[in-house]
Parts: structure tokens; C-alpha cells; sequence
């Protein structure tokens, strides 16, 4: 099967960098974005001026249609996707008693939908072909309790449970699922912590810094090369230490 990856949410952070170091490694990439198009359109034009086969494509994951199409346009430019890297999502804070319904279920519609919409897309091919990769990045939120964070950490368990029992179902067709569950990254998304959290989460994790979204793409790569081809179901947990 060839080297075909779409990577939601890949205009920055996180998923920006895994698309950068798959595309690097010789996979063609989608770059799906929301919004963002000249964030997308940027790191596409940067990745084909080095050689690298990637494509932008626009979907809002939690839109099934919207999937739908996006696949098949992928499949159309590039081929069948053979890795899938669920990424998108958003976070947040606030007290349970102030969750609306609307924060509740936007919070399940992206993180936790979004993931099922891109998954049900792109198996069909895998399925026929006997052979694919999909990895789901959870949290370490998806460990443990968050407090003040709980609506994402729901979600972030969900995707914990969809890895364990998608992969049991798929593994006899070959097909591997499992999850990153990234500590504390560097990234757009803490930007919604006051400035001096960041200094004291560095301090509270054994290895003693911030996460970069490069350690991530790190092992995303690692679990889509054919070296943990007998690897499935598992939650890769790379945080530094700080669950220990
Ligand atoms: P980020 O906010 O920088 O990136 C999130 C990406 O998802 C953005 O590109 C955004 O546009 C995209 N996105 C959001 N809603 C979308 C939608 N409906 N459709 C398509 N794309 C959508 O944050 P990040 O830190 O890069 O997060 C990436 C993933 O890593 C998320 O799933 C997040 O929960 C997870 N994560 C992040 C951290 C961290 O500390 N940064 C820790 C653990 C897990």
C-alpha cells in the first residue's frame, strides 16, 4: 500500500509538525485545516520546495459530509490513505456547573465525532486493502482527571476507548489503532493558561521542560513505521514524566 497519510488539524501546532516530519519521511501528505488556509497553504508551499508530495484540503472534522469529501479528494490526488492521524481538537477551561450544552457537545464533535467521521472514512480502502495505520492523539487528560478541564478530558478518554476497542475489531484485517497521549506541548493551545502556569508545569514534569509538538511527530512516526507493525491498541504516552 503506498505511503499515504492525512493528518486533521495540520496548519500549526501538533499536527503541524507531524505532517512536516511525515512528508519529510517520504509519506504524501494531506494537510486537512479549518480555517486556516494560509497557515496550510504556508507549510504545503515550504514542503513541495523541499520535494515532498503534500495537498491542503479543508474539512471541519466534525462535519461527516464534510469528511467524506475531503477523503475523497485525497484518494483522488494521492491514493487510498493508509495512516490517519486524528489531531483536531479543541480544549479549554471552565467549571463543570458553567459547561453549556453547546460548549458539551462542540467539545464531542470535534475531538471525539471528528476522529469517528475521519475513521469511517478512510476504512473502507483500508479494509479492502488488509492493511492501515490509525492513530488517535488523546492526553495525558485522557489518563487522569482534569480538573476545571473536564469536558475535555471526557472526550480525551473516549478516543482512549475507541483506540482499544477499534483495534481489537480492525486487527484482524491488519489494520493498527493506537494513541499518542501528549503531555504538556508547547503550542497555540496553552495560550489560554495564564503566562506563569507554563514555568511551574515545566517544573512539575521529571524531565523538566514544556514538550515541543516535534516530540510528538516523533512518536507518531515511530507507530506508523512497519518497525511496530506488531503494535496495536496501545497508549503512548510522551509527557516528559509527568504522570509518573
Ligand atoms: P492547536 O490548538 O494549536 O491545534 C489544534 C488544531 O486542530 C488546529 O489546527 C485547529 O485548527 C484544528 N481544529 C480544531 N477544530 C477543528 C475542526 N473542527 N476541524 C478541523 N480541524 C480543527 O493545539 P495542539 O496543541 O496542536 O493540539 C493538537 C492535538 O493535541 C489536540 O487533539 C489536543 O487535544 C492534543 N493535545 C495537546 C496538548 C498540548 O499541551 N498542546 C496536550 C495533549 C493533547
Amino acid at each position: 500500500m503506498e505511503k499515504i497519510a492525512l493528518v486533521t488539524g495540520s496548519s500549526r501546532g501538533i499536527g503541524r509538525a507531524i505532517a512536516a516530519l511525515l512528508a519529510r519521511s517520504g509519506w504524501a501528505v494531506c494537510i486537512n485545516y479549518r480555517v486556516r488556509r494560509d497557515c496550510a497553504e504556508d507549510l504545503a508551499a515550504q514542503l513541495t520546495a523541499e520535494g515532498c508530495r503534500v495537498m491542503v484540503c479543508q474539512a471541519d472534522v466534525s462535519d461527516h459530509a464534510a469528511v467524506a469529501a475531503m477523503v475523497h479528494r485525497v484518494e483522488e490526488t494521492f491514493g487510498p490513505v493508509s495512516l490517519l492521524v486524528n489531531n483536531a481538537g479543541i480544549a479549554g477551561q471552565a467549571l463543570f456547573q458553567d459547561v453549556t450544552d453547546q460548549m458539551w457537545h462542540r467539545y464531542f464533535a470535534v475531538n471525539v465525532d471528528g476522529a469517528f467521521h475521519c475513521t469511517q472514512a478512510v476504512l473502507p480502502h483500508m479494509l479492502h486493502e488488509h492493511e492501515g495505520c490509525i492513530i488517535n492523539i488523546s492526553s495525558i487528560w485522557g489518563l487522569r482527571g482534569a480538573s476545571c478541564e473536564v469536558t475535555y478530558s471526557t472526550t480525551k478518554h473516549a478516543l482512549i476507548g475507541l483506540t482499544r476497542s477499534l483495534a481489537a475489531e480492525l486487527g484482524p484485517s491488519h489494520i493498527r489503532v493506537n494513541c499518542v497521549a501528549p503531555g504538556v506541548i508547547k503550542t497555540d493551545m496553552l495560550d489560554a493558561l495564564p503566562p506563569e502556569a507554563l514555568p511551574q508545569l515545566a517544573e512539575d514534569t521529571p524531565l523538566g521542560r514544556l514538550g515541543t509538538p516535534e516530540d510528538i511527530a516523533y512518536a507518531i512516526a515511530f507507530l506508523a513505521d512497519e518497525k511496530a507493525s506488531f503494535i496495536t491498541g496501545q497508549v503512548l504516552t510522551s509527557d516528559g514524566g509527568f504522570l509518573l
